[in-house]
């Protein structure tokens, strides 16, 4: 791992500033200001990869553009991850191409981690050519530097860097008003058969603890009511570290102990994602348990019920001491609602595995969980592995699995029936503008209805109707008399702004 340092960071800070003075002599030419456009494929560590290139390009000068015809730079931050990402990817360019075609000096920027992986690139440089600039996830610090020679010199700019990096400082332009995104360590080791991930995003790097908490105090002066530390796997945040005596890590020296320390600094929730199984401690749990103000609610992504298909995967846990940490994580803590990842169709999966899986579902009873049929990542050792398991039989189980999952869901989201629950409020809902949507800490979607006379003044609009924008990042406290598979429903009780 390289730690980014001083000197290549003010390195950086001075490209920034020389592609600021290009925009600025641009500006008094035109009177134009030049924008940009991001769009963020994939999980909320990637979000957060997004936020900081939107950060960066805000910090040189750019201004964001409503809307992606008026954008002088679009940036693609691509995942590797999901399922047809690739096809997902080489459409968005190719509708770009019209856009550079209307306006020539557009430029195109493609990053991720997709563009760890050589084929891709390749691909790009062959049959894209109108895209600008290509970096992956361990460059991000060098977007200025990129920029300014792409900018000066007409040249393309390709960096596919082999390094592991980690850079702190980078300025972030958050998509939230009410909850901020943490990224407390990056990469993975553990090497998952299946998938792509510890080959796009390289080993595990933790970031110290001074750098977070810092962070994290600067959140909560911000007015930011809700953190979420991310990592691939955040219960082995500090172990590449340990030896460190530099950042605090004597003090604190495992999730556990970052996790009480975010807690402490008094913001209304703390969340974290994601948690595997094989790293959960007992002191985790105990600090949850101790923290009313850290969520309700344990992401353990559980994959296969079966210990043959788990040993396949390599995920390094038995169902039995999955089962094991569920128990013990219910007994600490009561109210704890616990969601899963479950992939039907590993190669080599039998009945009897697939059954094994329905079977652990059923004691575990998982609030929610996100289905996946298997698709293989080239590249990983499960694309070739023998015995893939037809579509038919695998699109057969997957049915079962997510009937079985929902039956699951709607009976957990029925016990709330009747209950006055405190959701910390996301806006307007997507599909209604006077229906409103928040999250409990158990991290269930409540969508409510408010009767203006409830609220103060300052939130209703001139035409006599509640400003969902307004609302946002405030407490309500909502009794539930909806459930269904998904979400709940309700209506304002109570309101703390
Ligand atoms: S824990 Fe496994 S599934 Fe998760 S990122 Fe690491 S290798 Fe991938």
């Amino acid at each position: 791992m390289r730690i980014i340092d001083q000197a290549e960071m003010r390195r950086q800070q001075q490209y920034s500033e020389q592609v600021s003075n290009c925009l600025t002599a641009f500006r008094a030419e035109t009177g134009f200001s030049r924008r940009f456009w991001t769009q963020t494929f994939g999980c909320q560590l990637n979000e957060n990869d997004g936020e900081k290139i939107a950060g960066q390009l805000t910090e040189m000068g750019y201004l964001p553009a409503e809307e992606i015809r008026e954008a002088d730079i679009i940036v693609l931050n691509t995942c590797s991850v999901r399922e047809h990402a690739d096809d997902r990817l080489f459409g968005h360019l190719g509708h770009m191409k019209k856009l550079k075609k209307d306006k020539p000096d557009l430029l195109i920027i493609v990053c991720g981690c997709m563009m760890k992986q050589p084929e891709h690139v390749t691909r790009i440089e062959q049959h894209y050519r109108y895209v600008d600039i290509v970096f992956g996830p361990q460059d991000i610090h060098r977007l200025p530097e990129l920029l300014y020679h792409r900018l000066t010199e007409e040249k393309k700019q390709y960096l596919v860097g082999d390094e592991d990096t980690l850079a702190e400082g980078l300025p972030v332009r958050r998509v939230r008003h009410y909850r901020a995104l943490c990224s407390i360590m990056f990469g993975c080791n553990n090497f998952c058969t299946y998938c792509i991930v510890p080959y796009t995003r390289g080993r595990e790097r933790s970031r110290t603890p001074q750098n977070i908490l810092d962070e994290l105090r600067q959140l909560k002066e911000s007015g930011y009511r809700e953190v979420m530390l991310l990592g691939q796997n955040v219960n082995s945040y500090g172990r590449d570290r340990q030896a460190d005596q530099d950042g605090d890590f004597s003090r604190i020296q495992d999730f556990a102990d970052l996790l009480e320390h975010a807690a402490d600094i008094g913001f209304y929730r703390v969340r974290f994602m994601t948690s595997h199984p094989k790293d959960i401690s007992t002191k985790l749990l105990q600090v949850i348990a101790r923290h009313s103000n850290i969520e309700r609610h344990l992401h353990l992504p559980l994959q296969s019920g079966s210990n043959r298909v788990l040993r396949l995967m390599n995920r390094q846990y038995t169902r039995g001491q999955y089962l094991v940490i569920v128990r013990q994580a219910r007994q600490l803590i009561p109210d704890l609602a616990v969601t899963t990842d479950l992939i039907v169709g590993f190669p080599g999966e039998t009945e009897e595995d697939f059954a094994d899986t329905l079977d652990l579902m059923r004691q575990v009873r998982f609030t929610n969980a996100f289905t996946f049929l298997y698709s293989k990542r080239s590249g990983t050792p499960a694309a070739d592995m023998p015995d893939q398991v037809e579509g038919q039989v695998m699109h057969r189980r997957f049915n079962e699995l997510v009937d079985l999952q929902n039956e699951h869901a709607l009976q957990s989201n029925q016990q709330w029936l009747g209950q006055v629950v405190d959701v910390l409020v996301e806006g307007a809902s997507r599909k209604e503008e006077q229906i409103f949507s928040g999250r409990t800490s158990q991290n269930h979607l409540v969508n409510f209805t408010i009767e203006p006379a409830k609220l103060p003044g300052r939130f209703l609009r001139a035409d006599g109707l509640i400003d969902g924008a307004a609302l946002e990042g405030s407490i309500a406290r909502i009794r539930i008399s909806e459930s269904k598979t998904f979400s709940l429903g309700g209506a304002l009780e109570g309101w703390q702004a």
